[in-house]
């Protein structure tokens, strides 16, 4: 994680840099703030600059031996911990059983993660995670042995709010008496909920809100929005980063959706063959689950018809290009030709579930769009 791929933030960042060249590097630093601020990011991204083999003035190298590691996550002197569950009843896993999850779901998410997705990852989202006191003593087992190849071991403990009470006291222990060249950089979302003992050991390092021009150049130049959809996802998403990249991410997808939705109905409704089996190379090319995605996009589509039709306007939550569509459609969309068409589509949903051919299964349901929509 390079700094400058974090939007903003700029004066922690220089404040972060300052304490290495000052050689001030605090043995435990507690990184806090809201959702959304990118704070495990800067913690990463500061672990590296630490161990970077050829630090430039503002930024980690990026291409030395450690920097590759740091990259890809798998430093051998970096070391993860992170609240956890176990699946069954039985079970006491570690942070480091997760290793492989927790790298993956890093780097697919750009760092811009929150606690839930985290759970629902590993398939926990219904259990409380904890940093348990196994993992407490894997810390202390790991920093006994002598770092591999970096100069400092970096200990990263993220949402330090959920180590268990029980375990707070081997953590402490550690904290008050690191060996040598070892930094624990804690992160955290509430950290009121942090024990007291563990607080006056720590250097706190306060992470604001990112500004909203960062927010709005990232999402331009790194996720590709266009300058609206950016302006209104910033409106929404109250400074919160995840939220308003989540919300951009829904509203790309949602429109490649529409597209494609689109070009079936048209192609359906025009009744032109080729057209259609061009249309449906988009939709069966689709796996099981986003394809059932796909069909419950269009039976709420038809529903805004219908709901249109009625005078439910109030209701309809879509884009002004899905608006504009939905109306021209919604003359042909009488009620009892909503209801044929959702089910049409619930059945299709149901038999995809079922492992239907999938071919087969839309054109026949392209010939009951066509059938449906015909005055
Ligand atoms: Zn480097």
């Amino acid at each position: 994680m390079l700094f400058k791929d974090i939007p903003g933030q700029t004066e922690i960042k220089k404040h972060l840099i300052q304490t290495i060249k000052l050689n001030r590097v605090s043995h435990a630093q507690l990184f806090y703030g809201p959702e959304g601020t990118q704070k495990l990011a800067l913690a990463i991204a500061y672990a590296q600059y630490l161990n970077c083999e050829n630090k430039k003035e503002d930024d980690s190298c990026g291409v030395c031996n450690s920097c590759i590691k740091y990259q890809k996550l798998v430093h051998p002197d970096l070391h993860f911990y992170y609240p956890i569950s176990s699946k069954k009843a039985n079970e006491k896993p570690i942070s480091k059983d997760f290793a492989g999850n927790w790298r993956e779901f890093l780097l697919q998410a750009d760092y811009n993660v929150n606690l839930y997705d985290w759970y629902e990852k590993n398939g926990i989202e219904t259990k409380q995670g904890i940093i348990n006191a196994a993992d407490c003593n894997h810390i202390i087992q790991t920093l006994s042995l002598k770092a591999y190849e970096a100069e400092y071991k970096v200990v990263i403990i993220w949402m330090v709010e959920k180590l268990f009470h029980s375990a707070a006291p081997k953590l402490l222990k550690i904290l008050e008496e690191p060996p040598a060249k070892t930094v624990f950089l804690l992160v955290s979302e509430n950290h009121d909920q942090i024990l007291n003992t563990i607080l006056s050991r720590t250097q706190l390092v306060k992470i604001p809100k990112i500004q909203d021009k960062y927010i709005l150049e990232a999402l331009m130049n790194q996720y590709g929005v266009s300058e609206g959809t950016a302006r209104k996802a910033i409106l929404l998403g109250n400074g919160n980063y995840y939220e308003i990249v989540k919300y951009t991410q829904a509203n790309q997808e949602n429109e490649i959706t529409f597209d494609v939705f689109l070009k079936w109905v048209r192609a359906s409704f025009a009744g032109n063959v080729v057209n259609i089996i061009a249309a449906l190379g988009d939709i069966t090319s689709m796996n099981r689950e986003k394809l059932k995605y796909f069909l419950s996009y269009g039976q709420k589509f038809f529903r805004n018809c219908l709901l249109h039709n009625l005078g439910g306007e109030k209701l309809i939550k879509m884009t002004d290009k899905e608006h504009d569509v939905m109306q021209k459609m919604s003359v042909f969309v009488t009620e009892e030709k909503f209801h044929t068409l959702n089910n049409e589509l619930e059945k299709a949903i149901y038999q995809i579930g079922r492992n239907a051919y999938i071919p087969v299964l839309m054109l026949d349901l392209s010939f009951i769009i066509r059938r449906q929509l015909k005055v």
